[in-house]
This record gives C-alpha cells, structure tokens and sequence, in this order.
C-alpha cells in the first residue's frame, strides 16, 4: 500500500484532495473523534443519498478530486507538525485540501500551513466557541486553543467566526487582541455576513450548528446554527476556498449516524465548490 506521502506525490495542480486526521487527543471533554473520518466516508458511500452537491456537481463522474487517506499521525507536537508538513505537501504540489478531523487542534497546523503558502488568508471559523483560549487545562494545543496559536503567528491571517455562543471574558479580550470578527448567535441573522473575498480557509466544527441538527459532537451547546443556515454560509462564499476542514464529529455521540450524515453532505457541497472554483480557475489560465 502507498504511503500518504507517496499518494501526496501523484497530485496534480488544481486537484482537491480529502485527507482523514484522526487527533482527539486535545479534546478537553471527551474523546472519539479520531474516528470521525472513517464515519463520515461510511456515510458518504451508504447508498442513501447520491453525490451530488446541491450546485449540480456529481462527486461519482467528477474527476479533479481524490480521498487519499488517513495521516498516520504521532501524540503531542509531533501530530500537529505531521498535519502543518502534510498540508505543505499538498498546498506545494498546486492541490486544495479537504481534511476530515478529529478535534478542532488540527485546524492551527492545517490553518497555519495555508497562511504560509497564501498571503492574507482569510479563515471562516463556524463554531460554537471561539477556541481563543491562550491555554486550556494546561494544554496550548487543546481544541480550545487552535485559532489563538494561529492568529499569534503573525502570518497575516484574519479570522470570522459564526455560529458563536460561548465566548467569555477572556475569550472576548483575545478577539480584540487578534481582531477577530465573532458574528454571534444572539445577533444571527446578521444584517450583513463579511463577504469573503480572497483566498479562504474554511473550518467547520459540527459543534457550530445547533445539537438538534448535530447530536454527535463531544460538546452540546443549544441555541446553533441550522444545517440550512450552514449550507447558505458556505455556498455564499464569495472568496476561493484553498482548504477547509470538517471537525469535531463525535461518532461516541451520534444518533442514528445523523450527524455523520450532516459530515457528508458537507463534505460534498465543499468538495463541489471546490472543484468548480478549480476549473474555473484552470479555465481561465487556459
Ligand atoms: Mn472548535
Ligand atoms: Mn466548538
């Protein structure tokens, strides 16, 4: 069997590539989302719905996109500099990745990777909690942290975040301190979304939408987002998405696969979206 790194070398310029990283280890509360990738590809291939992304593309015809595994991926800073040098990889090859987590610690490397390869990234964060923490339970990696690590790197990136219904104190001072835009729950819809021009990184933490919609995350918090109102955010993205992830799905969590079935057809409206902003893209260089 190949390698990640070997199947990395056969990507081409403009390919969209789904990669697993199955981390849960910097999950604060509990664990079990390191087996979300394999769940969200069962749910994927099931049968119960086709693989059409809601814009028309049919992921079973459409070439231009690859699942290529599972990172094998160490514990602690090891895992989170294999995710930043698998992103590289990909990003170094012209190709836009999909990465299916685990916890929400994989986004800084992942995040991080693409701010070192695109200038003034722009980072869509759906989330119920801000993960700005400059420290969780003693762990600067925690799930809780990913956005605070990034954005203190200085690389130029500038955060939105919706779906926000947890921020404290503390977490408040850190989005003034990083300029972050939090569009929270209490004030949703807002007047106007940020429109996101530019280069995109897109993270979605299931815990985002609303648990009636999401059960099968790690961390309950009503009062979220609708599956419909995800879809609308993302579909609206003005901006080109050159990485996005799909987070924090808990399968320990799930009822009935439902929020694994959300994971999926998230996964084929991005996967949609980005391979036709790739052809557009390779059109125009033609
Ligand atoms: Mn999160
Ligand atoms: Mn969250």
């Amino acid at each position: 069997m190949k390698s990640i790194d070997e199947r990395i070398r056969t990507l081409s310029n403009g390919d969209i590539v789904v990669l697993g990283a199955p981390l849960d280890e910097n999950s604060s509360f509990l664990r079990g989302a390191a087996q979300a990738p394999k769940r969200i590809r069962e749910a994927l291939h099931e049968g119960s719905s086709n693989m059409y992304s809601e814009a028309g593309v049919d992921l079973a015809t459409t070439r231009g996109w690859k699942d290529i595994g599972d990172l094998r991926l160490g514990t602690g800073a090891e895992a989170i500099s294999q995710i930043e040098r698998g992103i590289s990889m990909i990003l170094d090859r012209g190709a836009r990745p999909l990465v299916l987590g685990g916890d929400h610690s994989i986004t800084y490397p992942s995040a991080k990777a693409c701010a070192s390869h695109f200038r003034h990234l722009k980072v869509l964060d759906i989330d119920a909690h801000p993960d700005l923490y400059e420290e969780y339970d003693g762990n600067r990696l925690s799930h809780a942290c990913p956005f605070a690590r990034l954005m203190e790197e200085g690389l130029g990136v500038s955060l939105v975040q919706a779906g926000i219904r947890t921020a404290n104190a503390h977490q408040r001072e850190q989005a003034r301190r990083y300029g972050v835009r939090m569009i929270e729950m209490d004030d949703w819809p807002p007047a106007k979304m940020p429109s996101l021009t530019g280069k995109v990184y897109l993270s979605i933490d299931l815990d985002g939408l609303d648990p009636a919609f999401a059960p099968g995350v790690s961390h309950h918090e009503p009062g979220g987002l609708t599956t419909r109102d995800l879809l609308n955010i993302i579909q609206r993205i003005d901006g080109e998405i050159v990485a996005a992830d799909i987070v924090e799905l808990n399968p320990k969590r799930d009822l009935n696969g439902v929020t694994a079935r959300v994971a999926s057809k998230l996964y084929k409206e991005i996967v949609g979206l980005m391979v036709s902003q790739s052809r557009r893209s390779r059109a125009r260089k033609r």
